[in-house]
């Protein structure tokens, strides 16, 4: 059977399952979701309106046994950038959906009245369940629901309370494959399903094919050759599954890049309490897992399953830029009670990048004091979770509440937190950062690999030369791989093994019968940023929100003393392509 376009409609509760354009067939990922966002959303819509549409889409590869292809794609309107967003998530929704025949999940509308629901997606039929008895839980409990009512393999993706209340720092939660968490970060796209009035979401895997190849042989044979090039890299077949991603505190650190206590210095003094090898060396000696993968297929592995001194799960998933978040931005140096809030917010469905810069913020605020993790969790669990009037100016983000308490030092770039590279240090990665439609967002061209991990060459990260060429060229790159429903981390085998990226190609046309060749694959990464920015344009979007914080360009930042020192002229030649 061939693959859908599922279709839905939250105000009349009804569904349609449709043929897939000629035009959409050959895209995936990232590239399916803002294809759809940009022909069918008024950019000018309000995000939480009715004329928003969420739309799902697992990668051109997901659903394959490519290594590492298991990512989800979703697009919308993003409520906290006021932009189109795309966000990615490892889980099992990717393959199911994938599996099922399901190119496209387009939710459209919302109800009318205050009910909540349940969507159930089958290969006939999309379900609507009206779910009192899950609204006001969070996502545990809903998972734990929904897997009870099912008793066979479904994926899950859920909104907990700060979604429901339509908070700009909810994420939308997706099972992965042990039954933890995995999310759908950035942007508030968890605010947009509860303005839906989805509650949570379950694809079944009963009915699903297996996804079928154009040439099975030749599939295999590249496959053969691009999991050889993922595990042969340094970075992915042994930084990562050795640290998982937790390794870059201590490289960051070095390098002057570790943003400590809101973005005032370049290095924590306690970076070693956080830091991979004290994490590893915990799971050593207390259980848990190093090489964990977030999605079936994933052969590097890079995520950990942490416990705590008594051996108990605390959490998993536990990943640099949350570990930086809570600890080097806040100045807490206790790695038990980080992964304590990490899974907190797992459970509440919250972006634990854009609420622990707002938490970092809320400290220049005179809400919370370096240090005290206690109260910060007291903030996430009482106030936020709760959503008094504090906890919904938590809920907000970053730039919302440096406008209502006065602050001048906000690291927001179009109103998304700056994550956990310091652009002033990491200049290639400050370009992203300005750059990218997203809003502030690491992934979306990691130059971090060529500025600090001398992958793709080097590029000196505290000079300005050659900085935007190389964000650009990440850019364009990472769209291209995003639509693959590749993880990012396929980015450092290649970037340095003259065989991985061929051989991606390969599985790509193998899978479809296509011939794509390596310019095509840039052709396609240039379609969708022009496509992207053309969006924020019509959103009203200009080159000044193309933007650092000002205070940037004026604070020095130790310990290299430097600053945002780029031109206007210089950042906006990032779009002569
Ligand atoms: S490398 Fe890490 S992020 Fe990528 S698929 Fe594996 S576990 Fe997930």
């Amino acid at each position: 059977m061939a693959d859908k376009i599922y279709r839905v409609d939250m105000k009349t509760l009804t569904y349609k399952i449709e043929e897939v354009p000629s035009e959409w067939l050959g895209l995936g990922g990232r590239a399916l979701t803002s294809t759809i966002v940009a022909k069918e959303v008024d950019p000018e819509c309000h995000p939480l309106g009715p004329n928003n549409k969420m739309v799902f889409c697992p990668g051109l590869l997901s659903g394959t046994s490519a290594a590492n292809s298991g990512r989800n794609s979703l697009g919308a309107k993003s409520p906290l950038t006021g932009g189109i967003k795309e966000s990615n998530v490892g889980g099992t929704s990717a393959g199911i959906m994938a599996k099922l025949g399901v190119k496209a999940l387009i939710i459209e509308n919302i109800p009318d009245g205050d009910e909540f629901y349940h969507l159930h997606v089958s290969r006939e039929k999309v379900e609507f369940h009206p779910c009192p008895e899950l609204v006001g839980k969070d996502n545990y409990f809903v998972l734990d629901a929904m897997l009870e009512k099912y008793s066979k393999k479904v994926a899950v993706m859920s909104i907990a309370r700060p979604g429901e209340m339509k908070m700009l720092t909810s994420n939308i939660s997706v099972k992965d494959p042990q039954g933890k968490l995995r999310s759908h970060g950035r942007g508030g796209l968890g605010a947009v399903m509860g303005s839906k009035k989805i509650k949570c979401i379950t694809v079944d895997a009963e009915k699903y094919k297996e996804t079928t190849l154009a040439d099975p042989e030749k599939f295999k044979e590249a496959s053969k050759i691009f999991t050889k090039a993922l595990k042969d890299n340094p970075i992915s077949g042994e930084g990562l599954p050795a640290f998982g991603t937790n390794v870059l505190v201590n490289i960051i650190n070095e390098a002057g890049g570790l943003p400590t206590r809101n973005f005032r210095e370049g290095t924590y003094e306690f970076a070693e309490n956080i830091c991979g090898e004290t994490m590893a060396e915990n799971i050593k000696n207390r259980g848990g897992k190093t090489t964990h993968g977030c999605h079936a297929g994933c052969v590097i592995q890079c995520s950990q399953v942490y416990h705590d001194k008594d051996d108990k799960y605390l959490t998993s998933g536990f990943e640099y830029e949350s570990i930086w978040a809570m600890g080097a931005n806040l100045g807490i140096k206790d790695l038990d009670l980080i992964a304590k809030m990490d899974a907190l917010m797992d459970d509440l469905g919250l972006d634990t990048i854009e609420t622990s810069v707002c938490l970092g913020l809320a400290v220049d605020a005179g809400i919370l004091k370096y240090g005290d993790g206690e109260e910060a969790y007291r903030l996430i669990k009482e106030e936020l979770a709760n959503g008094t009037p504090l906890g919904r100016i938590i809920g907000s983000g970053t730039g919302t509440l440096g406008k209502l308490y006065g602050l001048v030092r906000v690291p927001v770039v179009k109103n998304q937190a700056i994550p956990a590279y310091e652009p002033r240090a990491v200049k290639g990665q400050g370009v992203t950062y300005v750059t990218t439609p997203m809003g502030a967002d690491h992934t979306a061209g990691y130059a971090v690999a060529t500025n600090i991990l001398n992958s793709g060459g080097y590029v000196d990260p505290l000079k300005k030369d050659g900085q935007v060429e190389l964000a650009r060229n990440l850019q364009i790159a990472s769209a291209a791989v995003d639509s693959t429903g590749m993880c990012i981390f396929v980015a450092f085998p290649a970037l340095d093994d003259p065989k991985c990226l061929p051989a991606l190609i390969d599985m790509i046309n193998a899978r479809f019968g296509s011939n794509l060749t390596g310019d095509d694959v840039t052709n396609l990464g240039k379609y969708v940023l022009k496509l992207e920015r053309e969006f924020n344009q019509k959103a009203g979007f200009t080159s000044a929100d193309d933007r650092m914080p000002e205070f940037m360009k004026y604070e020095a930042l130790p310990p290299h003393n430097v600053t945002w020192d780029f031109t206007n002229e210089e950042i906006d030649e990032f779009w002569n392509f």
